[in-house]
């Protein structure tokens, strides 16, 4: 595997980072994960828009143009000859001393991971998801905005950690006030009497482009989109659930804190956006 640090490519065994980074420190950084499909990046001008948009939030000047780093994503695919990929951007601090003041990292990193993806089974996206809301609440906007992809995830770490409590695979996070926030890596959507309602980014959601997405194709289908608060009681009353990310992409909630949603299967609306959503990821992107 070739992978790219700091301009130039290097080999698995030789692609190490400074103990001194402030990415492994202090989780000083950002970072995204982005899917190609049938030799194309999907929604990549999305993710380099969001990186940078990550970056601006917590005062990190990226050492490359968005253009060059488009340009950097896809020569990493193309070094590894692959088509259809799970790619990993990381924009660390860089090196610095041992405090946490920024002001000692002179250089920020990059680094591009381009690899394969590890997907849950096939059965599970044919069953559904028993998931759970756990007690670790979502960052605070005000403290650390959910809507930053930053290197420091341990606001969902501890959600998935007691989502494995649970024996489930995923967690729903709620905010300071009780609303729905998000999963662990994946935003939420409902469907009641057939619209499509997910929280807002207030409500402490990353901006996500398979949100974005499902969204879009939602209303291109005439299905009413709404973004809104949601509690526990309307996800555990939703006609149909299901969470989107770049990894999982479209996966349907069978139950929710031992509620069953629905009539406990994958729900129509949901199939027909992973269908339309499949067909997208076919045809476009940026060519590799
Ligand atoms: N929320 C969080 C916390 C995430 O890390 C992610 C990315 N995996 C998502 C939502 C989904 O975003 P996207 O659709 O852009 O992958």
């Amino acid at each position: 595997m070739k992978i790219f640090i700091d301009g130039k490519f290097c080999n698995e065994r030789d692609a190490k980072v400074s103990v001194f980074d402030h990415g492994l420190l202090y989780g000083d950084g950002v970072f995204e994960g982005i899917r190609a499909y049938n030799g194309r990046v999907f929604k990549l001008r999305e993710h380099i828009d969001r990186l940078y948009a990550s970056a601006k939030a917590i005062l990190l000047e990226i050492p490359l143009t968005q253009a060059q780093m488009m340009k950097a994503t896809v020569d990493t695919i193309r070094a590894n000859k692959l088509r259809d990929c799970y790619v990993r951007l990381i924009v660390t601090r860089g090196i610095g001393t041992l405090g946490l003041n920024p002001r000692s990292c002179k250089k920020p990193s990059i680094i591009i991971i381009a690899g394969k993806i590890q997907v849950y089974p096939a059965e599970l996206y044919a069953r559904g998801m028993d998931i759970v809301t756990v007690p670790t609440v979502r960052n605070l906007h005000s403290a650390v905005n959910p809507a930053i992809k930053s290197l420091n995830y341990l606001n969902n770490i501890l959600a998935k950690i007691e989502a494995n409590n649970a024996g489930v695979e995923e967690a729903v996070m709620l905010n300071a006030e009780g609303f729905v926030s998000e999963g662990t890596a994946d935003n939420i959507f409902i469907i009641k009497k057939g619209a499509l309602y997910t929280p807002p980014l207030y409500a402490g959601a990353l901006y996500g482009i398979t949100r974005g997405t499902v969204m879009e194709l939602a209303e291109q289908s005439g299905i009413k989109v709404a973004e809104t608060n949601l509690t526990r009681y309307d996800l555990f009353n939703a006609d149909e659930c299901f969470l989107t990310g770049t990894g999982a992409e479209i996966m349907p909630v069978i139950k929710i804190d031992g509620r069953i949603i629905g009539t406990g299967k994958p729900g129509p609306i949901s199939k027909q956006l992973t269908e339309e959503y499949h067909a997208l990821t076919k045809v476009s992107g940026e060519p590799i």
